[in-house]
């Protein structure tokens, strides 16, 4: 039987922690902001944004934000971009992604200053997590580090196998790992035997983006397992990429959907958003 990974609880000690530093910093007369733009209705980004605007509020950052028309030109988007960019109030810029297929993400993530890119997808910052250089981290990736450690749970020298090699996700999850001295393997939709690569794991990331499509016969008795994955049912319940029920008896430790994973990645924005005002 595996020990839950509690990520509610987690996140919930990281936001306390971030609480207490953000009183810290605006009792010596500094504030944090958040710019959160939004571009058109999407309801999942709509739920994404809230939450993040929530744990903000939480938090004492001031969220601004910026809710632009599906419409909106990629130059409008770009140059609102760069006006934050010269703001000094503003430390952080989140982009909520997808954005409509007339705008090019790559472009403007690359419009956003590095030292206020909270999410960790700009270049600059992909390359600094890559030579191991200071620089904001990708939040999910960052928030399973954090997972492992707060439950006690030793990377140096373990087998960890990531299956996906997405940007957000995949690869950068398996740098952190490499950069926690794991032995690190990336899976992927071209990988050849992959229950067999997966079973050798002591640690299995699974962001494979289907749901329950890894069951017990990709998991060795006692493997940690962390399921990224999020996807609703047709009864509006969620699951993983990972079948709970079935993997639960064999995994020696795992995290739950929802309550794993997901509130970690908020948490890490956050994190992002006070470490980013510090420096
Ligand atoms: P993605 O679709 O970009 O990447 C999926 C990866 O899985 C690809 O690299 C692909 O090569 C690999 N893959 C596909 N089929 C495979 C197969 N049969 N065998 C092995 N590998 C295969 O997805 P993503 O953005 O990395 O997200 C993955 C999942 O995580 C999704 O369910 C997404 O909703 C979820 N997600 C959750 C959070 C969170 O905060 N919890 C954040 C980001 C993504």
């Amino acid at each position: 039987m595996a020990f839950v990974i509690d990520g509610k609880k987690i996140s919930q000690e990281i936001k306390e922690e971030l609480k207490e530093q953000v009183t810290a910093l605006r009792e010596e007369g500094k504030e944090i902001a958040l710019a959160v733009i939004q571009v058109g209705e999407d309801p999942a980004s709509s739920v994404y944004v809230g939450n993040k605007k929530k744990a903000c509020a939480y938090i004492g950052i001031r969220s601004e934000s910026y809710e632009l028309p599906e419409t909106v030109t990629q130059e409008e988007l770009i140059a609102l971009i760069e006006r934050l960019n010269r703001d000094d109030k503003i430390n952080g810029i989140l982009v909520q992604l997808p954005l409509p297929d007339h705008i090019d993400e790559d472009a403007v993530i690359k419009s956003i200053a590095p030292s206020k890119d909270v999410d960790g997808f700009h270049p600059e910052s992909v390359g600094a997590l890559l030579i191991g250089q200071a620089g904001f981290l990708p939040c999910t990736p960052a928030g399973i580090i954090q997972l492992l450690k707060r439950s006690n749970i030793e990377i140096t020298g373990k087998e960890c196998v990531v299956i996906g090699r997405s940007n957000i996700v995949g690869k950068p999850m398996a740098v952190l790992l490499l950069r926690e001295n794991g032995t690190v393997t990336i899976t992927h939709s071209r990988t050849r035997n992959l229950k067999e690569v997966c079973k050798r794991a002591d640690i299995l990331v699974v962001a494979v983006g289907k749901p329950k499509m890894i069951n017990r016969e990709y998991v060795k008795e006692g493997a940690t397992v962390i399921d990224v994955g999020i996807h609703r049912n047709a009864e509006n319940k969620l699951c993983g990429d990972v079948d709970y029920e079935d993997v639960f008896p064999v995994a020696g430790a795992i995290t739950p959907v929802p309550g794993g994973v997901g509130p970690m990645t908020i948490a890490m924005l956050m994190n992002n958003c006070v470490s980013g005002a510090m420096h």
